[in-house]
């Protein structure tokens, strides 16, 4: 009868473990890196431009200062710039793409169409890009499509993490 007592404590046990050790699991973030980026040899992201949306830039390099201190910085006299941020107006699907020569380029014609924090999803994965962060999940701001996440995910700060390294 002694053995019987004890019996479900062991169950118990168990179920909890594995309930513990599965979401460890699911919840391991995915590091993915490209095989470029814009940061330069002072290990920062200097950017500039004449786009309609600087202000969203501006938030995104906030997003991910927060994270790195201080390496995505506005442009100014003193530094040389990285990434050149500018607009164009096509009918296409694409609301914005980062070019390896330094360009940000913004599709008016489809970001107009954005939420607020639809902007600035865009304007913080296309950072992400110059930072040399590669597309991730749909729960990432390195998501291919627009989604009004504003905030890193697990994902995000693995890739800055593993893209840091290679600066
Ligand atoms: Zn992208």
């Amino acid at each position: 009868m002694k053995h019987i007592k004890y019996l479900p404590i062991i169950l118990i046990t168990i179920a909890f473990s594995s309930f513990i050790v599965l979401p460890t699991i699911q919840a391991e973030a995915a590091a993915k890196v490209s095989s470029w980026d814009l940061v330069d040899s002072g290990k920062h992201l200097d950017y500039d431009g004449n786009s309609k949306y600087m202000s969203q830039v501006k938030f995104g390099a906030g997003l991910w200062n927060a994270y790195k201190k201080g390496v995505i910085r506005p442009d100014s006299v003193s530094v040389i710039q990285d990434i050149y941020c500018s607009d164009v107006s096509v009918n296409n699907n694409t609301n914005a793409t980062t070019y390896g020569t330094g360009k940000l380029v913004f599709n008016k014609k489809n970001m107009d169409r954005l939420s607020a924090n639809g902007k600035k999803m865009v304007a913080s994965h296309e950072l992400g890009h110059a930072l040399r962060l590669a597309h991730n999940t749909s729960s990432d701001i390195m998501c291919e499509y627009n989604t009004t996440r504003i905030t890193l995910s697990a994902n995000d700060k693995a890739s800055y993490n593993a893209a840091y390294k290679k600066y």
